[in-house]
């Protein structure tokens, strides 16, 4: 019998961790303490104004203290050194986030570094890769915590899967593949430049596809059974593609007529009707981000004042 998959609802999983944080933030206001969150926007990039705004918006929802500070694309790298060295030394802000991409003429890796580790909400800082890999607590990158999350509050089986993560940067693969390690799976990365990629996404117990082009994994690349987590956001523009991806789909068609382009992830949408869960493309991983983002704000404001983190 073909069971029918199910779908990880990432917005009712991201409204569930909002309200706990929202809780955490008001058990801190009883001792007195706001967390804050700087959000760092260079110049006008369309889709980070986007994101910085959500960010900012669910501070606001979460009554966490968000300060938006936006130079001007021209800046240089001392003058991004010195806010972010001015942001480190401030008592009310415990996150600092820099939107990138950054310009091309700003020096993105030494901004990261400059960071104080225990204010780099984002887990990019060298110090919270390496507590990550050590298993130490840490501020985790906010998309592959998500990936977790959903997992875990999903009650899906990691320890002693095969999960695949197709994709290595430093931002979502391999900091997922890390996290499911730390969750005892047996993790596989692979790349561009990985042979025969379609052995090992055979294999996956769990399959997390973080590759950038859409519907890159079609369905005779993937276990029947298995867990699928699309990280993919990919916006196409051409209306073949939109009826190849999403055949017979009237909202699609409608979204496409509306605003010229869908979203769809990495994972080939037809692939998800073999699958035994799988995270919709839009409404599954992408909500998590701005969640765990709040979370980790929270997370920083109680480290950095010797609170515990720990979950009842
Ligand atoms: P990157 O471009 O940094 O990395 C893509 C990875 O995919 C690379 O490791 C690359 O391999 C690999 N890859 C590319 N082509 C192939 C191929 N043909 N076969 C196998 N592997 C391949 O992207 P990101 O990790 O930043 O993002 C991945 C996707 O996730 C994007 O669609 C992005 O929009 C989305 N995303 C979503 C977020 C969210 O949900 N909030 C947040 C961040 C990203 P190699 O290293 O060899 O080049």
């Amino acid at each position: 019998m073909i069971k029918t998959p199910r779908i990880l609802d990432g917005i009712a999983i991201a409204t569930q961790i909002k309200s706990e944080v929202a809780a955490e933030v008001q058990a801190l206001a009883t001792r007195g303490i706001e967390p804050g969150l700087a959000v760092v926007l260079v110049g006008e990039v369309p889709a980070s104004q986007i994101y910085v705004r959500s960010k900012v918006k669910a501070c606001g929802e979460l009554g966490i203290f968000s300060e938006l500070i936006k130079p001007l694309e021209s800046v240089t790298t001392s003058e991004m050194l010195a806010l972010v060295a001015d942001l480190n030394d401030r008592d009310d802000i415990d996150g600092i986030l820099i939107q990138l991409p950054l310009p091309k003429h700003v020096d993105t890796k030494r901004l990261l570094e400059a960071v104080a580790p225990d204010k780099d909400v984002d887990g990019f800082h060298p110090v919270n890769v390496g507590r990550l890999q050590s298993g130490q607590p840490a501020l985790a990158p906010c998309t592959p915590a998500g990936i977790i999350e959903i997992l875990r509050r999903s009650q899906l089986p990691v320890a002693g899967q095969n999960a695949v993560v197709v994709g290595r940067s430093d931002i979502v693969g391999k900091p997922a593949a890390m996290m499911l390690l730390n969750s005892s799976a047996t993790v596989t990365i692979c790349h561009s430049k990985t042979a025969n990629l379609a052995a090992f996404t055979q294999a996956a117990d769990i399959l997390v596809a973080a590759i950038g082009r859409p519907g890159f994994v079609t369905p005779t690349m993937v276990k029947p059974g298995a867990i699928l987590i699309d990280v993919g956001i990919n916006r196409i523009t051409d209306a073949d593609e939109v009826e190849r991806f999403f055949p017979g789909d009237a909202d699609r068609r409608a979204t496409f007529a509306k605003r010229g382009s869908v979203v769809v992830g990495d994972i080939d949408p037809a692939a998800f009707a073999h699958a035994g869960a799988y995270t919709p493309v839009p409404g599954g991983v992408g909500a998590l981000t701005i969640a765990m983002l709040m979370q980790n704000t929270v997370t920083a404001a109680k480290l950095r004042r010797g609170i515990s983190t720990e979950k009842k």
